[in-house]
């Protein structure tokens, strides 16, 4: 990377490019995963052999392109991104194959969003190594096999369960990505101040961490919002007072959620009794797309303790009520 951290900040793609860890050593908390891709690879370098297809799965901001990042550099190998819905056509999907190496690492973000012809195109290719080229139209259309060199398809989604099955059978290796425990987000705040050269107390990056949502991307973005707040409302150094406050301003409450979250809870709570009430009846009410309602609040506040799925729709629990202020209705008491 050819950016420091000091010239990119302010840029805030490049500061969380500046950020990321380079090594699986590197990467913080996900021993698991950390673990099992770790075999992965090394089982790959003995056999001299492009690894086998990695899926990632997990909420955003959990590090799956950061991993995507890592294999290529574990491999030595050139990473190509890309992302499913900027793959409209299968075309654009041959374009991308048909320029790849022997041993490339092919990174498609939200693969679950990839058009249906393309997807299928993608099962030949992970599989044969080939894809098939149609040329003309109608009758008179041939399609013509085109190789490909064995390359490793890193896929990442929100959500496994969002592919296809014939899809998620072709990963040899599917990582699912926990949220993080606040003293694993502490450690990923110090290294970034580090970085950033941000003077931080210890209970300063606790608070931050601990406001996280469990969320790498997130701490390190409270971690520069808190630093502005220190810079301009006080001698510059994060204490706990001067995070407490600064998130405070940003409207991040103390269990970490945000302003969403706490929409979703309330209009369940206060519009729909507590539900249960299904996921678009819920994104309408808080006034955002189903999808970032599903993928992004709900997984939290499921873990949180927050929200449950039920299969008539989602319910607040008695925590949810409390963590607004509410008295919890006689009928949702355990
Ligand atoms: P995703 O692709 O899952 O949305 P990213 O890989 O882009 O998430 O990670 C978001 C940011 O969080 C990155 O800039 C990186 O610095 C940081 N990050 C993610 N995972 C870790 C980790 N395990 N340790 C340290 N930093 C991390």
């Amino acid at each position: 990377h050819s950016l420091t951290v000091a010239e990119a900040d302010g840029d805030e793609r490049a500061v969380e490019a500046a950020l990321r860890p380079r090594t699986l050593d590197e990467v913080v908390g996900q021993q698991r995963v950390r673990a099992q891709l770790g075999l992965v690879l090394e089982a790959a370098r003995r056999r001299e052999r492009a690894p086998d297809h990695v899926l990632l799965s997990g909420p955003p901001g959990l590090g799956k392109t950061t991993l995507a990042m890592i294999i290529a550099a574990e491999m030595t190998a050139p990473l190509r991104l890309t992302s499913g819905p900027a793959i409209t056509h299968a075309g654009d999907l041959a374009a991308i194959l048909s320029g790849m190496n022997e041993g490339d690492v092919l990174f498609v973000d939200e693969i679950h969003r990839m058009s249906r012809p393309a997807e299928e195109m993608l099962y030949l290719a992970m599989e044969d190594f080939r894809v098939d080229v149609v040329i003309g139209k109608g009758p008179g259309a041939t399609a013509i096999p085109l190789e490909i060199p064995p390359f490793t398809l890193v896929g990442a989604t929100t959500r496994a369960g969002l592919l296809p099955g014939p899809l998620r059978d072709r990963f040899g290796f599917t990582g699912h990505l926990e949220f993080y425990e606040p003293d694993e987000l502490e450690l990923i705040v110090r290294r970034s101040a580090g970085l950033l050269g941000v003077e931080l107390t210890d209970d300063g990056a606790s608070e931050i961490a601990s406001r996280s949502r469990g969320t790498p991307r997130i701490a390190n973005r409270l971690l520069r919002r808190v630093r502005d707040y220190a810079q301009v409302r006080a001698d510059g150094v994060v204490t706990l007072d001067v995070a407490g406050k600064a998130l405070d301003l940003y409207e991040v409450d103390e269990s970490g959620l945000d302003r969403l979250d706490r929409a979703v809870l309330d209009v369940l709570c206060r519009r729909f009794g507590g539900g249960p009430v299904g996921i678009s009846t819920l994104a309408v009410g808080v006034g955002e797309e189903r999808e970032t309602v599903e993928e992004v609040a709900e997984p939290f506040l499921v873990r949180q303790g927050l929200l449950a799925r039920t299969p008539r729709g989602r319910v607040a629990t008695p925590a949810a009520w409390l963590h607004l202020g509410l008295e919890v209705p006689s009928s949702q008491e355990p």
